[in-house]
């Protein structure tokens, strides 16, 4: 006998996207980057970071000692000491990081760079190159996920934290074995957590960097006055959040994650809530948070074939990065930006580091 079919079909579909497209162009962006001296640049970047600071929660998070502890210290490759440390960030929350500390090559300290992942490779083991767990060697071809260790074999100190709801710090709901979960984040989890309670999970993230940063200091063995941030995706965002309110990075990679909130977030509506704030658009696209990069040696990755582009593809990038040379050329700095352009999809590019970093 024939099922009964359970559902009708629906003829037309009466939706919002089209509406919500229309409304964050006329009505977003209040706070947009439209300088046009050093000095105007200055009042907009000290009001917009504020604006972004309590848009984003920061001064709901709670400050406490850092507590490290050594967990682990291995050899890994090259000479390469990989320690884990675990780091109290507010009080009782807790961030693994493992530390890439490379052989020093001569006198001077050792240089820096935070790097934090981004979703699917189980947090700090794809970013610091664990290719022992086979789930995470998969990730690392796919994505060119470890970052942090071509970062550690060019002689930089890399700190590749577990972020909030990444590898070892995944809440509750997805904490099996299975591929699917060990890989995951519980973004969507944190975000539902913490909104209600004047929190987003870029605050946390980026709270998080910043103690990351202290700890740096707190340690004393490295160069402090020349440390970096590195993150593809998901890390990218991340990147571009701590370097764009801490003037303490002074050098700045992101990869994958630089393009405008409408085509990109708006209607690809489907991308993890950790990439959402309340409020946010109203007041600035992701250009202008770019802006407050300046001006600092900044590279930026995009791939052509980025579905995450949206469907414009890379007029969606170019026309940010057209905001952010504008902050630069203020400074006459413009040079201090390397865009790296490759035909491919979404995935970090390393072929170019060495040049960049070399200057
Ligand atoms: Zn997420």
């Amino acid at each position: 006998m024939e099922e009964k079919k359970r559902t009708i079909p629906i003829s037309r579909f009466y939706t919002c996207e089209e509406q919500l497209v229309k409304r964050m162009k006329k009505k977003g962006r209040k706070n947009r980057f439209s300088a046009e001296t050093k000095a105007d640049y200055e009042i907009w970047k000290q009001e917009t970071r504020q604006l972004l600071k309590s848009l984003i929660g920061l001064h709901n998070m709670e400050d406490c000692p850092l507590k490290p502890d050594c967990l682990e210290r291995v050899e890994i490759e090259d000479g390469i000491i990989r320690e884990k440390i675990l780091l109290q960030v507010e009080p009782e929350v807790y961030m693994p990081v493992y530390v890439l500390i490379p052989p020093k090559r001569g006198e001077e300290k050792l240089k820096c760079f935070l790097a934090p992942p981004g979703h699917q490779g189980a947090g700090k083991y794809s970013v610091a190159g664990v290719r022992s767990i086979p789930a995470v060697a998969d990730k690392i071809e796919l994505f060119h996920y470890d970052y942090g260790l071509q970062m550690a074999k060019l002689g930089y100190v890399v700190l590749c934290p577990d972020c909030r709801g990444f590898g070892e710090r995944r809440e509750a709901a997805l904490q099996g074995e299975e591929e699917s979960e060990f890989l995951n984040s519980t973004c969507f989890h944190l975000a539902h957590m913490a909104e209600p309670l004047g929190m987003t999970v870029i605050g946390m993230c980026t709270w998080d960097l910043m103690r990351l940063t202290d700890y740096i200091k707190e340690r004393g063995e490295w160069d402090e006055e020349s440390i970096g941030c590195v993150g593809f995706s998901g890390g990218g965002m991340q990147t571009l959040w701590l370097s764009a309110l801490d003037d303490r990075i002074k050098t700045v990679i992101i990869s994958g994650y630089l393009y405008g909130y409408s085509d990109s977030l708006l209607r690809l509506n489907g991308n993890c809530s950790c990439n959402y704030v309340p409020h946010l658009w109203e007041y600035v696209d992701m250009g202008d948070i770019g802006a407050l990069l300046a001006p600092r040696p900044l590279m930026v990755q995009s791939a052509r074939s980025d579905h995450l582009n949206g469907y414009r593809g890379m007029d969606n990038v170019m026309e940010q990065l057209a905001v952010i040379r504008k902050a630069y050329r203020l400074f006459g700095k413009e040079n201090e930006i390397y865009h790296d352009v490759w035909d491919g999809g979404h995935c970090f590019h390393g072929e170019h580091l060495e040049k960049f970093l070399k200057g």
